[in-house]
């Protein structure tokens, strides 16, 4: 054999306290949810469990849409399904540009052969209405409209039903990035009229990394059956994966990720006891908690404060601290993580988390007094 045995042992992963942007703190209820027998994916058993995955996704979406269910694969993949279903080739794009993820957005249209529209805000501030205004004024047949409704680069929260009702006004067709939004702060699809909307598993919804939540409105999935040209994509193509996901019959399209969507469910079985509203709350009360701690230690927001995300913290680091040195000190000394700055924001900012499962007063008490030791 050219290969000699690898001596490596079972992988024992250090406990975390996970405050960045994302993974957040895994409950011990999703990870035992994670440990049950693995089933065949085709098991009726099995069927029954994703019919209730949709159903609890719809209400975390607050959507009737037909079409909703995870992607087996992580956020990107789910922004990747609705750009390579509903862009065809020549069809022109409004997008929005205000962090790293709108400029996911814009590439996604670019490789899907859409003529893009950019729309730039600079980061750390919302979207503003006006200059969608403007770009649809000027653009008027425009198909689509895309923006991100939680920027996690920056920790921006835009208006979603003020955008989405612009687009509707000329008869586009709007799709939200809400990977960091769903579950932390109001994501309301049929009240806002969002019509093609991916999030992921990890954020405020605390189940494992590497499922994308999608929904599609019955004009998006009418836009998508009108399509001249063939999804680009075999493995994300609507119509194909629909025949696993939806319908009588089941039929293979690939092997689900069964144990991951069993921690999925019950993240969002989690999600439906604790009721939307008083989940938004909490998120709500533990930012207050947060800020008012980080203030008082003399750090200061990015975001204007009525455009933070509650559940994405993001602090300047003060003058003559070694930003990357003080996190890994965070990490080495306390077990906790906190999210470092991308993009044009990378060595100047800290993205402080308080996703889902992480939005606790015992993980703002550690960050707060672990944060203190490594600046003062
Ligand atoms: N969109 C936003 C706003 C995100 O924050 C992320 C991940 O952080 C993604 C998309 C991509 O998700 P993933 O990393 O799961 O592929």
């Amino acid at each position: 054999m050219k290969v000699a045995r690898p001596e490596i042992r079972s992988f024992q992963p250090p406990v975390r306290t996970l405050m960045g942007p994302g993974p957040s703190d895994v409950p011990p209820r999703v990870l035992s949810a994670m440990a049950r027998p693995t089933v065949g994916h085709l098991d009726p058993a099995f069927v029954g469990m994703m019919d209730e995955l949709k159903s609890l996704l719809r209400y975390a979406f607050q959507t009737e849409n037909e079409l909703t269910f995870p992607v087996s694969a992580p956020g990107s993949v789910g922004m990747e399904t609705c750009f390579v279903n509903l862009v065809s080739p020549g069809d022109k794009v409004i997008v929005c540009i205000n962090g790293v993820f709108g400029q996911r957005m814009a590439e996604n249209v670019r490789r899907a052969g859409g003529v893009l529209v950019i729309v730039e805000d600079p980061w750390g501030a919302p979207v503003d209405p006006a200059k969608v205004e403007e770009a649809f004024a000027a653009n008027p047949d425009a198909a689509l409209f895309a923006f991100v409704h939680a920027e996690t680069s920056t920790g921006a929260l835009s208006d979603a039903a003020t955008l989405a009702a612009i687009a509707r006004r000329y008869g586009a067709l709007t799709i939200m990035d809400c990977v960091t939004s769903l579950g932390g702060v109001p994501v309301l699809l049929d009240a806002w009229g969002i019509d093609a909307a991916y999030s992921g598993s990890q954020k405020c919804l605390s189940s494992t990394p590497g499922l994308s939540p999608v929904s599609f409105s019955p004009a998006a999935v009418e836009r998508i059956r009108a399509r001249k040209t063939p999804c680009p994509s075999w493995f994300q193509d609507l119509s194909l994966v629909l025949g696993y996901w939806s319908g009588a019959k089941r039929t293979y399209h690939h092997t689900a990720p069964v144990n991951p969507l069993y921690g999925l469910h019950e993240s969002l079985v989690m999600l439906a006891e604790e009721g939307l509203e008083a989940a938004w709350q909490r998120h709500r009360d533990n930012h207050l908690q947060l800020r008012a701690g980080l203030e008082a230690l003399g750090l200061n927001f990015v975001v204007r404060e009525d455009a933070r995300l509650p559940q994405l913290n993001t602090v300047w680091v003060p003058e003559g601290i070694d930003e990357a040195a003080a996190r890994t000190r965070l990490l080495q000394e306390f077990g906790l993580e906190i999210g470092a700055g991308l993009g044009v924001l990378a060595g100047k900012v800290w993205r402080i988390g308080l996703m889902g499962h992480s939005s606790r007063q015992a993980n703002i008490a550690l960050c707060l007094a672990a944060l203190k030791t490594v600046i003062q």
